[in-house]
């Protein structure tokens, strides 16, 4: 295995500490629930991407290239992290946003315009193609352009990931914990296929179970060939020896609500109960609903007051802002 040996630049300090939610736990009647908090990553609000940007950048910069560009929906984490630590690492960032641009400028787009990033809107349908003209247009202009793709999602990003789960096995043996189940929002793949790779390393024995946002198991772009291919090419990179099959990921589609982006009673309630009983905020896209989904699977049974579950907190907290008038209406 040679993680050491990849280029990483260096973004936030680590490990990111796990907290008991105890008042959390007795409210939900469920499991002990510990708690992950990769939101407080310690570069532009944090969250799960700086984790692979470590590793992205770390390429770029030894590819000798002078600029990042990526893509993502108006108010993307990745894009606002990638907007920062372009930053850290004296980069130019260029972002292409599919969407029209708001009236009001809010949440991770605020961020992205305080960080100085270069914004260009698109369509939906037209994002990918609108990204690779962007990076070609740079290139024509003498710059060195560097491509992360959505959500950072590929073998060097989820890098980041299984060096987490190591970085999580050490505190289990620290804080002398075993989670039944680690749980945690999942959408463009990389987090859970790294999370996934660096059980099977660890052995880890528990379940890694992603709850989507916003993908699924069938239709015209199935998510799990996507993790697969993401695990098994991360594997090859770092020289783990291991074959990942389909089979091998966990994977809870039961939770897409109203669909991406659009929060409702189980991910306002979710983000109530956990900033009432424990001060800790949670994104109304992503973290929200992977918690609703949680606390669901809990009143259904699926986990027991005899277990222990580790949330994986991925971040998200600036979304907050950019919901505000559907959270003063549930609030
Ligand atoms: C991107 C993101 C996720 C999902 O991670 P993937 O690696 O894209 O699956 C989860 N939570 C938050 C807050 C995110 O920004």
């Amino acid at each position: 295995m040679n993680i050491e040996n990849l280029p990483r630049f260096h973004l936030a300090e680590f490990p990111t500490p796990i907290h008991h939610l105890k008042a959390f736990s007795k409210l939900e009647k469920g499991p002990a629930i510990f708690m992950k908090r990769d939101d407080l990553t310690s570069l532009g609000m944090g969250g799960n991407k700086t984790r692979k940007l470590e590793f992205l950048i770390g390429e770029a910069l030894d590819q000798g290239c002078d600029t990042l560009v990526t893509a993502g929906g108006i108010q993307s984490n990745h894009c606002r992290l990638t907007a920062a630590a372009a930053r850290r690492a004296g980069l130019e960032c260029h972002l292409v946003l599919n969407g029209t641009p708001p009236e009001m400028i809010n949440g991770n787009l605020l961020l992205d315009r305080i960080f100085g990033a270069k914004i260009h809107y698109c369509t939906r349908p037209e994002r990918d193609e609108t990204l690779y003209k962007v990076a070609k247009d740079l290139s024509k202009k003498g710059r060195k352009p560097y491509v992360i793709p959505v959500g950072g999602s590929n073998s060097t990003g989820a890098v980041g990931y299984v060096n987490a789960m190591l970085e999580l096995e050490t505190q289990m043996n620290q804080m002398k914990i075993m989670p039944d189940a680690i749980v945690f929002a999942t959408s463009s793949g990389g987090t859970q296929a790294g999370l996934t790779l660096g059980a099977r390393m660890t052995g880890f024995k528990g379940l890694v179970l992603g709850i989507s946002i916003d993908q699924t198991k069938t239709g015209n772009q199935p998510f799990p060939p996507i993790l697969t291919k993401i695990a098994n090419e991360t594997s090859l990179r770092i020289g783990a020896g291991i074959q990942i099959n389909e089979a091998d990921f966990s994977l809870n589609c039961d939770y897409l609500g109203a669909g991406y982006a659009v929060p409702g009673d189980l991910e306002f309630n979710a983000i109530r109960d956990l900033a009432l009983t424990e001060g800790i905020l949670l994104g109304p896209v992503y973290t929200a609903r992977a918690m609703g989904g949680l606390m669901d699977l809990i009143r259904k049974g699926v986990f027991t007051k005899n277990q222990t579950i580790l949330f994986w907190h991925t971040g998200g907290t600036p979304e907050l802002f950019a919901w505000a008038d559907q959270c003063c209406q549930a609030f």
